[in-house]
């Protein structure tokens, strides 16, 4: 397939010739109201960039992995977890995950929200929190108050 060199953006959360996916296979990881649209793949480059949507009250899964993120918030305003700490975002605010850092994205209960996401092309699977995890990350009641499972 011929991927055009200009794909336009078609409204505020899709591009021409992207496919909306499902987020994850459902039940294989907590998350909610959330799609995905691979941007760039490009076996030179590596990486893939990625569009991640929310709709209003949307989350992303609480997940830590070898591999890191690099993030531009595209759409709206939101709330990340990254570590040990939760943080407002905006239109245009970048956001890096760490290496094996537990990070969730939030939604507002008032609007989408959506964010790029660059990503190595081949990367480990992402772990989930067991029981022990949750219990030292909910320590922290701002933590324990944002994080949704
Ligand atoms: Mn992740």
């Amino acid at each position: 397939m011929t991927i055009k060199p200009v794909r336009p953006q078609t409204n505020d959360s899709r591009w021409a010739g992207a496919k909306e996916m499902r987020y994850k296979a459902e039940g294989t990881a907590p998350f909610r109201d959330i799609t995905r649209q691979v941007l760039f793949q490009d076996p030179a480059l590596a990486c893939e960039l990625r569009y991640f949507e929310m709709q209003p009250g949307g989350y992303s899964t609480l997940e830590r992995h070898e591999h890191t993120h690099a993030v531009t918030i595209q759409r709206g305003a939101g709330r990340v977890l990254v570590g040990d700490r939760v943080h407002d975002v905006r239109e245009h605010d970048l956001v890096r995950t760490p290496a094996l850092t537990w990070h969730q994205f939030r939604a507002r209960e008032d609007a989408p929200f959506g964010f790029l996401c660059m990503v190595n092309a081949t990367r480990d699977r992402p772990q989930l929190p067991v029981a022990d995890d949750l219990e030292a990350l909910r320590r922290d009641p701002a933590i324990a108050a944002f994080i949704r499972m």
